[in-house]
């Protein structure tokens, strides 16, 4: 086991980190930029290194510093959480230039996963399934035209190097496939400076569900079952329940079982995220995410495991501390993501919080690294932290999220939370009915 880690974030997943660190006896040290000197994550820590200025890129994604504040640590691993470093291959292939273990899979794994167009052809090889489309970047409009007439319109054109849904264009006809064509074909060359492109077969109404997977890096793997994020805004997830409504359990142990077949086939070390829409019954895989979800405590709280104690053990060559029998799904779970927001417009709501309270109780845990006169600082995410509320079944779960959101207070601030009260009074939300557009549409209609 690893005497001392080094955790490369910030905010409620530093904490989340520190605290399964200090439940396995592993000594701690954050690394934090000087807007982050009041930080809980730096209070709690047994050390802290600053390493520089406000701006991401000078401090939370400066690989040298943070090896340099490996070095002084004298820290044999690192976990990068979520975003920031996390699936940066180089970072991942520097630490093990450097001796030092980085929490999560290998650089290789990172690099194939991180290029939509290699992701899909590598899921397409360990049998999971895909969305129909071009086999790899398309070279021409003849091309286009081809592939699209094949797998039928509507159809979507994507940025081989894409992300955060930029670079996305839909095609209803062969009429708007040229101007679908270049435009997304100059925004990818604009957002990723490559044009390349591929083409899908745009799905109407699907829901976003994900697999959670972990692999150990011998050859075996397991899934903890789905999450379904479909509650999305510009792709941005807001809400996210496990087990999903839409599925059942034979549905469930089907995916499950290619997911973690697939991990073992790869070899893959640490957990996992397989993304997939889902429609009519039919999973189509969109991407892999190599690390540690926002959205993983739903997981948790069906499974009763802390996946971030599993992260550890596999990195450090433990192994996983379950196999595919011991994974039981017990209850339902639901996850709100408290960003410091306007809950219609949802525009950043920085400032100091002038009261902070949090929901307690049977089956409520609060994920969040602020407190009362917290001044939250301009430069990164407005995640806050998230609710997640636990109960036997999903209308337990519902009524407990209802009382849990009553009783959280966030002064001083504007929050997502008004929005969440509104949302758990939804009859389609109680029903479970939505797909990745319900929520668009709904704030639209709101306003
Ligand atoms: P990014 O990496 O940019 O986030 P993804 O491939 O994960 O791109 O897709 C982001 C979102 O775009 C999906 O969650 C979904 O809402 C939409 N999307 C992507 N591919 C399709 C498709 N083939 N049909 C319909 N919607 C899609």
């Amino acid at each position: 086991m690893f005497q001392k880690v080094l955790i490369a974030n910030r905010g409620e997943i530093a904490l989340r980190v520190l605290r399964a660190c200090k439940e396995l006896g592993i000594q701690t040290v954050v690394v934090h930029s000087t807007a982050d000197s009041d930080a809980m994550h730096v209070r709690l820590a047994d050390e802290s290194v600053c390493i520089g200025p406000p701006p991401s890129r000078e401090s939370y994604l400066n690989i040298h510093q943070i090896v340099a504040a490996c070095e002084i640590t004298g820290a044999d691993a690192v976990h990068p959480g979520y975003g920031f470093l996390s699936e940066n291959a180089k970072f991942a292939d520097i630490l093990a230039a450097h001796n030092i273990t980085f929490i999560g899979p290998s650089g290789d794994h990172i690099r194939i996963m991180g290029d939509k167009i290699e992701a899909k052809r590598t899921a397409k090889r360990l049998g999971i399934p895909v969305v129909p489309g071009s086999d790899g970047a398309i070279s021409d409009e003849k091309e286009a035209k081809r592939v699209a007439a094949e797998i039928g319109y509507p159809v979507i054109i994507k940025a081989s190097a894409g992300g955060g849904g930029r670079g996305m264009k839909v095609a209803r006809s062969e009429a708007d496939l040229e101007v679908a064509l270049q435009t997304a074909r100059s925004e990818a060359g604009a957002a990723f400076g490559d044009d390349a492109v591929y083409i899908e077969k745009f799905l109407e109404k699907p829901r976003h569900i994900e697999l959670q997977v972990f692999g150990d890096g011998a050859g075996r793997g397991v899934h903890f079952g789905e999450r379904d994020c479909s509650l999305q805004r510009r792709h941005q997830k807001v809400w996210e329940e496990a087990n999903s409504p839409a599925l059942n359990s034979e549905e469930r142990a089907r995916i499950g079982g290619i997911c973690a077949k697939a991990i073992a086939d790869l070899g893959y070390s640490g957990a996992g995220t397989i993304e997939f829409l889902y429609e009519n019954g039919e999973f189509y895989f969109i991407e892999m995410n190599t690390r540690l979800q926002v959205e993983h405590p739903v997981t948790e709280a069906i499974t009763g495991i802390d996946l971030v104690h599993e992260q550890i053990r596999v990195a450090s060559g433990g192994g996983l501390s379950v196999r595919q029998e011991d994974i039981k799904f017990n209850g339902h779970a639901i996850e709100c993501r408290i960003n410091a927001e306007d809950p219609r417009t949802f525009t950043p709501s920085p400032g100091t919080i002038t009261h902070f309270h949090t929901p307690g109780g049977l089956g409520v845990r609060v994920d969040s690294g602020v407190y009362s006169g917290y001044r939250i600082p301009p430069y990164y995410d407005s995640l806050i932290g998230k609710l997640i509320v636990h109960g036997r079944n999903r209308v337990e779960c519902m009524m407990r999220l209802r009382r849990a959101l009553d009783e959280f207070v966030v002064d001083g601030i504007k929050t997502t939370l008004p929005l969440f009260r509104d949302l758990v009074g939804n009859p389609d939300i109680a029903n479970g009915d939505y797909d990745i557009h319900w929520l668009e549409k709904y704030l639209a209609e709101d306003d």
